[in-house]
């Protein structure tokens, strides 16, 4: 241990996350590692002239949060572009598009989220025909797999899009577009917004939000090696653990990349897969069909490529990590999962995992896959809400059963999905749940965001909890949530530092 520390932050009660659920009043930084946790006086001692000191004036420590499911290009697009999450309406949104303008060709909005209009009503080409007749415009929904095009944007892409993908009325299109279609839509576009500016923004953005590490989920994306030339200049202040589709796979294994191999700051993690689709779209596979439409969901990927894939993914020693929302996918993925040699030690991941059944839950617990789900999810299951209307009441309160699986022992990763970022708000989520028999504590909470999403990225020795000897990655908070509860939602982070140095701090 050496001798003295170079920053120590004290008068503070800080909330470890240690196996004890301690609380310290001090911790003292070296060479970007933790070298001491506890009262005043000894953490202190560490302290010459050279030590920074940070008094923290009795303000909440927690250990930095781990994010473990971002899309931090489509978080960046939400900054550099219009952002129709903040849209209560039609109007609202319409409006957003045609003050957001950046001055490319295309007009962009990204995150709409008509379930909570009053019309409720999906965008199509004639509402984008009043933001614009002579610009393409393009607006995307909140999950990404819809969006909305104006007839500009039609006439220049429309020939190109998949037709399985296109919604017609009469035989023409509406606008309306899915799945295949969005994809194309966004590579034909892709050079309107540069990935460093987007992650830039993303970055800064996560690390206000007391954001230290994300697992992020890349996809026909140059931001791997973006995040790799910022490493490389020392530029990078969040932790990157990299989550690549499955279409990278070849690309992967031709360059001998492995889970977990990388540098503290830009990792490889898994390869992420679908199965099914989301609730939004009524495209989760669902045993019980839909209350408000047709069918029980669509597979993205069938249940014959995923057990291939499974397998490939498997024996090349990579971490899979699978989207499953309804229950019959997540029957599936569990299926699939468990057949592979130890899904538990290989720490194989279920993304979402928004209804799961009784009997599911007890095999995430015996298999030890990780459930990386979403709280901030809870934002759709209220009164009235997305869910309501399409599963009905019983099934909204039956999603995101966090209490139910934390009790059953099932390895819990909290991430937002990047919708948005915002841990805060996410632990805000799953303590005021809907329906109280699924409510965590504030302790389990944090600890999901924090040590739960660290054992999900296989970084519970380094990252996760304030214990000496781990990287120092800390959130300093204004409030303390456990004495605003109800209000955990609208604390504000005071200071983010990682690997013992300040990264954010509020003005
Ligand atoms: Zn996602």
């Amino acid at each position: 241990m050496p001798a003295y520390a170079d920053l120590i932050i004290t008068d503070a009660h800080i909330h470890t996350v240690d196996d004890d659920r301690s609380v310290a009043e001090a911790v003292a930084i070296s060479d970007g590692r933790i070298v001491r946790v506890g009262d005043m006086t000894s953490v202190e001692r560490l302290a010459d002239v050279e030590t920074t000191i940070i008094p923290c004036d009795g303000r909440v420590v927690l250990p930095g949060f781990i994010d473990a499911h971002t899309h931090m290009e489509s978080t960046g697009r939400h900054l550099v572009h219009a952002d129709l999450s903040e849209a209560t309406t039609r109007e609202e949104a319409i409006d957003l598009l045609t003050r957001g303008d950046i001055g490319h060709e295309w007009i962009f909005g990204f995150g709409y989220d008509e379930s909570t209009w009053p019309e409720g009503e999906l965008l199509r080409r004639d509402d984008l025909d009043e933001v614009s007749t002579e610009r393409p415009v393009v607006a995307y929904r909140v999950d990404m797999h819809t969006a909305s095009i104006n007839s500009v944007a039609l006439e220049r892409v429309g020939d190109t899009l998949p037709e399985d993908d296109i919604e017609l009325d009469e035989g023409e299109p509406t606008g309306l577009i899915t799945e295949d279609a969005v994809g194309v839509v966004s590579e034909q576009t892709a050079d309107a917004s540069p990935t460093l500016t987007l992650l830039e923004a993303a970055t800064a953005h996560a690390l206000s939000l007391g954001v230290t590490c994300v697992h992020d989920m890349v996809r026909h994306s140059d931001a791997p090696r973006v995040y790799r030339a910022l490493d490389i200049k020392d530029e990078l202040d969040l932790r990157i653990r990299l989550n690549y589709w499955s279409n990278h796979l070849d690309a992967v294994d031709e360059l001998g990349l492995q889970t977990n191999h990388g540098s503290d700051r830009v990792e490889v993690g898994a390869i992420k897969t679908f199965t099914d689709g989301a609730i939004g779209g009524r495209t989760a596979k669902v045993t019980e069909a839909y209350v408000d439409g047709e069918g029980t969901g669509t597979w993205v990927v069938d249940p014959d490529e995923l057990e291939a894939l499974v397998k490939r993914v498997d024996d090349a020693g990579h971490q899979l990590t699978i989207h499953a929302i309804g229950d019959e996918a997540i029957e599936v993925t569990l299926d699939k999962l468990e057949s592979t040699d130890s899904p538990g030690r290989s720490r194989h991941r279920v993304e979402h995992v928004e209804l799961a059944s009784d009997e599911q839950i007890q095999r995430f617990t015996e298999s030890g896959i990780i459930a990386s789900v979403q709280p901030n999810f809870h934002q759709w299951s209220g009164e009235g809400g997305l869910y309501d209307r399409r599963l009905g009441e019983a099934r909204s309160r039956g999603s995101n059963r966090f209490r139910t699986m934390a009790d059953a022992g099932v390895n819990l990763a909290f991430g937002s999905d990047s919708m948005p970022i915002g841990p805060l708000y996410g632990i805000h989520c799953a303590v005021n749940a809907r329906d109280p028999s699924q409510r965590l504590t504030v302790d389990e909470a944090i600890e999901a965001y924090t040590l739960g999403s660290a054992y999900a990225g296989f970084a519970e020795d380094d990252l996760g909890s304030i214990e000496p000897g781990k990287l120092a990655d800390l959130v300093i908070l204004e409030e303390s949530p456990w004495e605003v509860p109800n209000a955990i939602a609208e604390i504000e982070v005071w200071k983010t530092i990682v690997g013992g140095e300040v990264v954010y701090r509020s003005s």
